[in-house]
């Protein structure tokens, strides 16, 4: 712990951390350490974590990375972080996301961009997002392991810009119960560390059934980490050809092929298999999640939580709450408030949500019937380009920033598990990953395939 908050002191330039607790991780590790002098403590005690801004932790701020929630300090511990520090983790102090993790470069976060500590030339590159000062943190050795969530893919690509592991478990999984919401149906806490038995024996901690999250699943949390076992002899891993988008860049491509060998060479069956919605993944996504945004967000009104706009004389109730909103959201959060707005709106309701919805029921179909005909995972890219420079992606268009999601969505259109793996540095130097996705519930076994591409 103290070597951790040492290095974050030192790297105040990668701006992952955005509050920083030291003492009370010092007392959580003076607690942890008279915990593991008793004997018996846990895998996860003593171990100091970086917690992503989207979690509230009891009198510690937490803003969402967001303006609207400035002096927000929770009286309440979110249901993962309460587990984490049950297990005996310790917490070095918050860490940078997208404001409302909406975003894929950590740009939209009140607090500023958090910064990738690869650098192979003078440019300052993004961690990715929203989970970037997550994927940070862990890259640079700030913390051994961190929290992330991931709606459309902010753990997994994160983790592929920064050469990290992490894993969006199988929805409800995880508790959402104390962590500011998204998108509700899509929304995921999952781990992101260095190794896949880091990322094991974290998920075990931060898994289970809650009552206070009506959509965490009643089921049994397996021993992931005693299922790190190597062998995937006689697996079945499906290559799904909508993945094969055109424009691909030839080292994407050709890790891809890295992967499929790797996978091979340890026993699994390689099988050619189709999703044909998968196309429509990411516009039925950019419906469906700003449509859940702008509802979630609906409760910023300046009256309930944190920042409240200062008035004129004869201001009314609609003056505040429009000033308050106005100031205290950013503009990507206020484009998808209002995309969520006009798709919900009664006019046009069918024409995109509902519509949404059915091409989501399609997406989920075809990878039921991939599992049903014997697939035991998916292996895929997560991004298609490696790390972007700082401020690139202010030149793009929104669709365009949209188009780098295509490989993430659909894991948590389907609900299903998806775990990001490294496999090593492109021409640039910077790293690249796959991801493999699971069947529901089984994180257990996709993480013993991620163990073998590790
Ligand atoms: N980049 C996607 C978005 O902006 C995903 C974000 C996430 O997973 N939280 O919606």
């Amino acid at each position: 712990t103290m070597s951790c908050l040492t290095a974050i002191d030192a790297s105040d330039a990668l701006n992952a951390f955005v509050h920083k607790t030291p003492e009370l991780a010092l007392d959580q590790a003076r607690a942890a350490d008279a915990r593991i002098a008793s004997g018996n403590a846990p895998d996860l005690c003593g171990i100091p974590l970086g917690i992503k801004d989207v979690f509230c932790t009891k009198g510690v701020p937490s803003q969402a990375a967001s303006n609207i929630l400035k002096g927000f300090v929770p009286e309440y511990e979110s249901t993962v972080t309460a587990k984490l520090f049950g297990a005996g983790a310790v917490m070095l102090g918050k860490l940078n996301m997208d404001e409302f993790a909406m975003g894929s470069a950590t740009e939209s976060s009140c607090y500023g961009p958090a910064v990738n500590p690869w650098k192979v030339d003078d440019v300052l590159r993004t961690p990715g997002g929203s989970s970037g000062g997550s994927a940070a943190a862990v890259a640079a050795d700030l913390c051994l392991g961190a929290t992330g969530t991931d709606t459309g893919g902010s753990i997994r690509q994160p983790a592929a810009f920064t050469g990290t592991v992490g894993i969006k478990p199988t929805y409800g999984r995880v508790s959402r119960w104390g962590i500011v919401a998204y998108a509700s149906s899509l929304d995921q806490a999952g781990p992101m560390g260095k190794s896949v038995r880091d990322l094991a024996i974290m998920l075990g901690a931060m898994a289970g059934h809650d009552a206070k999250d009506s959509t965490s699943a009643d089921l049994a949390v397996p021993d992931f980490e005693a299922a790190l076992t190597g062998d995937i002899r006689g697996k079945k891993i499906g290559i799904p050809a909508e993945y094969r988008i055109e424009g691909i860049p030839a080292e994407i491509d050709a890790l891809w092929a890295q992967g499929r060998e790797m996978l091979r060479d340890a026993g699994a069956e390689i099988v050619d298999i189709s999703l044909p919605h998968a196309k429509y993944a990411l516009p039925a996504y950019y419906v469906i999640a700003p449509a859940e945004a702008s509802s979630n967000l609906a409760r910023y009104d300046g009256v309930r939580y944190g920042h409240r706009a200062a008035l004129a004389a004869g201001d009314g109730i609609t003056d505040m709450y429009e000033k308050t909103r106005a100031e205290g959201f950013g503009p990507e959060t206020q484009r998808r408030i209002m995309v969520g707005t006009y798709v919900l709106s009664a006019g046009f309701y069918d024409a995109y949500y509902n519509r949404a919805r059915k091409v989501r029921a399609l997406i989920k179909r075809d990878f039921e019937q991939a599992f049903a005909a014997g697939i035991d995972a998916i292996l895929a890219p997560i991004t298609p380009t490696s790390a972007f420079g700082l401020g690139e992606m202010d030149k793009a268009s929104p669709v365009e920033v949209y188009l780098n999601d295509v490989f993430t969505v659909t894991a948590n259109l389907a609900g299903l598990p998806g775990v990001a793996v490294p496999m090593g540095l492109d021409s640039k130097g910077l790293p690249m990953g796959l991801q493999l996705l699971g069947r529901p519930w089984d994180e257990a076994g996709l993480l013993n395939h991620a163990y073998v591409l590790e």
